[in-house]
């Protein structure tokens, strides 16, 4: 393949003087200098600076006009200049909400991309921010991962309910014993071998009445486990309790969006059949191909 090199030719900004030079494409170029040298005056003011404008050119003057404005920076002429993304200079940090798209900046025009093109709609540009009320889920507020156990401390796969497969911490042998009562399962048939419906009613199942059982009620043994030491502040259970279920709770992704940070509305609204999380999570060639 040819070398590319982004041309420039009498870069006056700043302290530069009259700077110009030939950056090869698709290669790394370091700037390199004492304080004051102007190296941030040529990456991020002038190159940068004529990308981005460049860039923002291609919209509409109505998404122009939300966007920041980028004067033309000085300089005789710049040629060669794709789409840049721009990583700032500070240190990286931020916090647990920081991804590699909001640290690039590229975020915020995804989600304005989405507000406006998306379908179905979920509403402005902070419908889709995890850090706004708006957008953020709403089981984990935006941070993509909750408090939860690992399954296999609840559940034995390679047991059937009447061989024990119930395991879970901090429930009474009634409560285990409940699954194998219920009459919705083969009481003999391993848990690897169920089928996705058995799987859902067995772990997953909502509080439903059911006349045979102790308290008329079945619940999902991830659904019960959850509602009685997961949702709850762990200092309200009694000591004995906490020492039988703390040590098994861990940061998992969130149940909800499975980590993705958003609520529901936001995470079905699509572009070309993909969601905004998917897009943002995606290396930049994977993103190019679509
Ligand atoms: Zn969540």
């Amino acid at each position: 393949m040819v070398q590319e090199y982004i041309e420039i030719r009498g870069a006056r900004e700043n302290n530069l003087k009259d700077v110009s030079l030939r950056l090869p494409k698709r290669k790394i170029t370091i700037f390199t200098g004492v304080s004051g040298s102007g190296k941030s005056s040529v990456v991020f003011d002038t190159i940068a600076n004529e990308a981005q404008r460049l860039l923002f050119e291609n919209f509409s003057l109505f998404i122009r006009n939300l966007l920041p404005h980028y004067p033309q920076p000085d300089a005789d002429a710049m040629e060669n200049l794709s789409m840049a993304v721009l990583v700032d200079q500070k240190p990286l940090g931020g916090g647990s909400h920081s991804t590699v798209g909001t640290v690039t900046d590229n975020l915020p025009m995804l989600r304005l991309l989405f507000s406006r093109i998306g379908q179905p709609s979920a509403g402005t540009a902070l419908a889709f921010s995890f850090t706004d009320p708006a957008g953020m889920c709403p089981e984990c507020n935006g941070q993509g991962r909750a408090i939860g156990v690992p399954l296999d401390v609840l559940i034995d796969h390679t047991k059937s309910l009447n061989e024990g497969a119930v395991i879970a911490p901090g429930l009474t042998n009634m409560e285990r014993g409940i699954y194998a009562q219920s009459g919705f399962f083969d009481n003999d048939k391993k848990i690897t071998e169920y089928t996705p419906e058995e799987r859902d009613l067995l772990l997953s199942s909502e509080p439903r009445k059911h006349t045979g059982l102790p308290y008329n009620t079945y619940e999902g043994l991830v659904y019960k486990f959850n509602r009685k030491y997961v949702a709850r502040d762990i200092q309200t259970l009694s000591p004995r309790i906490r020492q039988q279920v703390e040590p098994f709770l861990q940061l998992g992704p969130c149940p909800l969006c499975k980590g993705a940070r958003l609520n529901q509305a936001a995470l079905n609204c699509k572009i070309n059949g993909y969601n905004i999380a998917q897009l943002a999570a995606m290396e930049v060639e994977e993103l190019l191909a679509v």
